[in-house]
């Protein structure tokens, strides 16, 4: 069995948000990791902050919809920090408009990051973990899959991440890799934060509500998706593959 502290995560839209502490949770689990988003400079404090408590980090910098950005970004962490064993799949973006006023660009932008980002950044690490014969693929989905009032490209895009999910484990399981999906329901970052303002409400109104249709009464926090992804990162997760984890505070639907 490979040595856990020896591992190396690649965690996307690893400046902010669910994918900063994603980053910060899997240094504090003992790998090593490269914090990828669009610039290399957003991540200096993700970076920092696993410095600072003993972790080693590094931060990258692709656009995961970019076919080459991604192979140079993955090439690079290999040649840093070693060959990746942990891909964390979650570097996102919103475009939310009803289906009438969306545009193409809406609609091919979240497309693009999420569903042709992990794509380009999953075959990109595959080759390193097939090498390996060990591999742990977490994909971002979301509750949105299951259908939500103007965010057609969002919903389309994280549904398509859960057959993706489900295809990776069939194809990469007979080499010692698992791919499954977190799916969250609301987490306050700037991302629901940018909903509740398309929504016109305050934040604190919109976390209040949302809370309140949660049988656990509360919103999710970044430490409560990192958590799950730890787990499906982990070594003992090894016959855990091709699943939906649903983190929304009840059933999700
Ligand atoms: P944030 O918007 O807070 O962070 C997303 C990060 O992804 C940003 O740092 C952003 O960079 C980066 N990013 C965007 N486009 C690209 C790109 N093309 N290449 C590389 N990096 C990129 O999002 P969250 O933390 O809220 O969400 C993280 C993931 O979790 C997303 O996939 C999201 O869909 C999913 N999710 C979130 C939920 C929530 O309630 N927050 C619920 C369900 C799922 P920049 O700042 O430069 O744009």
């Amino acid at each position: 069995m490979a040595d856990r502290s020896r591992q190396v995560a690649i965690v996307t839209g690893a400046a902010r948000g669910i994918g900063a502490a994603t980053a910060c949770r899997l240094a504090r689990d003992g790998m090593a990791v490269a914090a990828l988003d669009l610039t290399a400079g957003s991540c200096q404090a993700t970076v920092a902050t696993i410095a600072a408590a003993g972790g080693q980090a590094i931060a990258v910098a692709a656009d995961v919809s970019d076919s080459s950005q991604v192979a140079r970004a993955v090439d690079t962490v290999a040649a840093e920090l070693g060959p990746p064993a942990v891909l964390v799949n979650n570097a996102g973006v919103i475009r939310d408009n009803l289906l009438f006023r969306m545009s193409d660009e809406d609609w091919d932008t979240v497309l693009g990051v999420h569903l042709r980002g992990a794509f380009l950044m999953s075959r990109a690490a595959q080759k390193y973990m097939v090498d390996q014969r060990y591999g742990r693929i977490v994909n971002l989905s979301s509750s949105s899959a299951l259908g939500s009032r103007g965010q057609a490209n969002y919903a389309a895009a994280k549904a398509g991440l859960q057959g993706f999910t489900k295809t990776l484990a069939i194809e990469l399981g007979p080499f010692g890799i698992t791919a499954n999906a977190v799916a969250p329901g609301f987490i306050a970052t700037d991302m629901t934060a940018a909903t509740a303002s398309r929504l016109k409400l305050s934040f604190d109104e919109f976390q209040a509500d949302v809370a309140a249709q949660t049988p656990l009464r509360r919103i999710g926090q970044v430490s409560d998706v990192a958590h799950a992804i730890s787990f499906l990162a982990s070594e003992g997760a090894g016959f855990v593959s091709g699943q939906v984890i649903y983190v929304t505070g009840g059933p999700a639907c």
